[in-house]
């Protein structure tokens, strides 16, 4: 019997919906399943049977980049009851739906767990009834449901992200950065308020991201009783050292140690009063849940979509409904009920005002951020110890711009000026050191740092070689640099690898070095992200979605070049959050028979209605199938049937104010990096390392095993995790169907 399955979106609606519908229908209909969308939530479950339609490939095509949902959401009260529950499962059998994928908060997930418990009973009332027939019950003993997390505000237990938060982030530091430059021009401060009733997540990170001055979230109230006037102080010593805007950003539900709420107007009286200037607030609202999906929340979308169809299609009738979700970059399957349970019991330890529980339940990662965040806020560094000794650590960018190079150098700069060490920008990468050129920063010269793309310090491709050691090893001397911090891309793996190499010759290379991982390709080792590649990836799909609006009358099949070096991570995932019908790799070679292929399927796509083609190559997939090549011979062979034009999405990829992802990562990468160097010099000891995040875990390699982890000839790590994607991506968007 074909199985039938279905989908719906429920409560609060969130962006990346669409591409989790998406990918269920799809990945359904490639199982060989029937998928039904119920529109409207559990209201169109209710309703009738108008509600339930069957979809089709094409039905979700071109749908990826809309914000919200387009089989539409609701809240829905009927559903809380009984006999709203009975109407459903009637609707459900009379439709032949046996399993249902939920999309939504954890309200929705409740009722979709309530709703399988009862299902027996609710089946035997319908017979009861009369409603349906005995064979019908027959039919369906059992009701299996899968849920996934729709929520911008990342509140779920289990999960590491939730559908919709990236994207919230995205809108409330565009918000925010849009007004620092305006607080800065007047001096003011300002006062944003953003969604969290029981979770500071989006507080914490929006704060954290753009620099701001203070946060309050719900988990952890300001932990003096006097906290106002700290906060007045705090802010008041900040303008003192020269900054010219002040940001307080606060969660809907903060509140103080006593659970008093503290709203956006009340942190506006106090300042206004004790800071005597003008305080403005903005209350974000709504502008967090739309727009278009991230590149991240639409992979994410997809990758849950595909994953919730596989678990519903495998489950037996008795399982336990789960939800999926993230974890260590990897697809899971959670216990529906537990994790609704866990997630609960965090709103009920902060309205019991047991702080430390509710901080507890929350990941170690988020406890670092609001730690890392204390510290960086602070409008001074802490006194220095002298009994503590002072290190001189140099801090230098090196290879290609990559978006959130400023921030990991910020971080690094204000938080070892924290600990009480004397940090060192060189200026223009290994160039930089070579002439030893380099300064002393203070805390404000990083001021402003954290949302800036581009690299503040300067960077060059510069890997010293022969006479250029020489230099290195005087400047170290001369400086007396007892460590190196290198964020960069390649070249600064690269560059460090060599000083290690040459230890024997120079022993002034003695000393603890670390590269951060700081390249749009995200071509490093030990990394599965490199700092720059999510702010590149979300250009990417800004241009790529810009580029379809532009076809819209026409057939027209678009060549888009990406960049990434040998490296296919922006293309793949590019292609994958884009819809694109075909993705080049070098990883994977290109061959003319496959273009051959793709001709074909493109012309009888076109020929039978198509309008659009979407190709997406990396820059060095093949050097003689050039993206020039390939639009030759698909212009020719297309004929008149349809157009073709090449897109070269060039530099454009390496600027840009760096993504939420870029600026959290860089920040918690860059402290890890500091400690491990000053936890070197402590114990006197020089290794070196590079850092990266693995499985969702931050690790230190050691740098001598660079060589063995990499392909050295096409500068990429020799095992890429996203390879595994491809497939995914491959099953989702077919050459030749609709695309999008
Ligand atoms: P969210 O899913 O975003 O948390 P809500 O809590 O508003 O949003 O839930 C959305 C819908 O899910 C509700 O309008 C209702 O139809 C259904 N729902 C929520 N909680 C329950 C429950 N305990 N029992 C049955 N249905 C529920």
């Amino acid at each position: 019997m074909t199985r039938r399955i279905g989908i719906l979106t429920s409560g609060g609606d969130a962006q990346g919906m669409n591409a989790a519908v998406r990918a269920v229908v799809r990945t359904a209909l490639d199982r060989g399943a029937e998928v039904y969308a119920i529109y409207e939530g559990y209201q169109g479950l209710v309703d009738d049977g108008d509600y339930i339609r069957k979809m089709d490939w094409d039905s979700v095509g071109g749908i990826l980049q809309l914000g919200g949902t387009i089989i539409g959401s609701a809240r829905c009260e009927a559903f809380r009851t009984r006999d709203g529950r009975r109407q459903a499962a009637k609707n459900l059998v009379k439709a032949g739906i046996d399993g249902l994928i939920v999309i939504g908060g954890d309200g929705s997930l409740t009722g979709a767990n309530i709703f399988r418990q009862e299902w027996p009973g609710l089946i035997s009332e319908l017979v009861e009834r009369g409603e349906i027939s005995a064979e019908e019950a027959a039919k369906y003993p059992n009701f299996s449901i899968v849920g996934l997390v729709g929520s911008i505000d990342n509140d779920f237990s289990g999960t590491d992200m939730t559908i919709g938060t990236d994207s919230a982030l995205h809108r409330i530091t565009e918000a925010v950065d849009a007004i620092t430059s305006t607080a800065a021009s007047h001096q003011r401060t300002f006062v944003v308020k953003v969604m969290g009733r029981n979770c500071g997540y989006l507080a914490l990170m929006g704060a954290l991201a753009c620099g701001a001055d203070w946060v309050l979230i719900p988990e952890a109230p300001p932990d003096v009783e006097n906290w106002q006037d700290v906060l007045v102080e705090r802010l008041r010593a900040g303008r003192k050292a020269g900054r010219r805007d002040s940001i307080v950003i606060l969660a809907e539900g903060a509140r103080d140690r006593n659970g008093n709420y503290i709203g956006s107007s009340d942190v506006q009286r106090l300042l206004e009063e004790k800071l005597e200037e003008e305080v403005r607030v903005t209350v974000l609202g709504h502008v967090q849940r739309g727009g278009r999906p991230s590149a991240f929340d639409r992979n994410l979308s997809t990758l849950m979509g595909y994953e919730a169809v596989n678990t519903i299609l495998s489950a037996k009738p008795e399982d336990e409904p789960v939800v999926i979700g993230i974890r260590n970059n990897r697809m899971t399957r959670l216990p529906l009920m537990e994790s609704v349970r866990k997630t609960q019991a965090v709103a009920e330890a902060i309205n019991a005002k047991d702080y430390e529980r509710a901080m507890s339940l929350r990941s170690s990662s988020f406890r670092d951020a609001f730690n890392t965040f204390k510290t960086m806020v602070r409008a001074l560094p802490h006194p220095i110890d002298p009994a503590k000794k002072r290190f001189r650590i140099a801090v230098l960018n090196a290879g290609a711009p990559a978006p959130g190079m400023n921030t990991a150098g910020r971080a690094a700069i204000r938080l070892g000026l924290d600990m009480g060490h004397i940090m060192l920008g060189v200026r223009n990468g290994f160039e930089g050191l070579i002439d030893g050129d380099m300064e002393e920063m203070n805390w404000m010269s990083v001021s402003g740092w954290a949302s800036r793309g581009g690299s503040m310090l300067g960077t060059t491709r510069h890997v010293p070689k022969g006479r250029d050691l020489y230099a290195i090893a005087r400047a170290i001397e001369d400086h007396r640099i007892d460590a190196l911090l290198i964020i960069g891309g390649w070249t600064a793996y690269e560059a460090a690898y060599g000083m290690l190499k040459e230890r024997p010759n120079f022993p002034s290379f003695n000393i603890p070095m670390i590269c951060l991982p700081a390249s749009i390709n995200n071509n490093l080792p030990g990394s599965e992200f490199s700092i720059g590649a999510d702010t590149a990836l979300n250009s990417i799909v800004d241009a790529v979605d810009k580029i379809k609006q532009s076809a819209v009358a026409t057939r027209r099949c678009f060549v888009v070049e990406v960049m990434g070096h040998y490296c296919g991570y922006l293309a793949l995932m590019g292609g994958m959050a884009t819809g694109a019908e075909r993705v080049y790799l070098h990883e994977e070679g290109v061959k003319l028979r496959d273009l051959q292929v793709d001709v074909e399927k493109l012309l009888s796509g076109f020929q039978s209605g198509k309008r659009l083609g979407l190709m997406i190559r990396n820059e060095y997939a093949n050097p003689v199938y050039t993206t020039e090549f390939m639009c030759a011979l698909f212009e020719e062979e297309g004929r008149d049937v349809f157009d073709v034009r090449p897109a070269i999405l060039g530099h454009l990829q390496q600027g840009g104010d760096p993504s939420p992802f870029d600026r959290v990562q860089a920040t918690r990468l860059a402290r890890m990096c500091l400690e491990y160097l000053i936890e070197q010099c402590n114990k006197k000891e020089y290794n070196s390392a590079f850092i990266g995040m693995e499985k969702g875990q931050i690790h230190f390699h050691d740098m001598r095993d660079f060589d063995r982890m990499i392909d050295a000839e096409h500068q990429r790590p020799k095992e890429q995790w996203w390879l595994e994607l491809k497939s995914i991506a491959t099953l989702l968007a077919k050459p030749g169907s609709q695309t999008g």
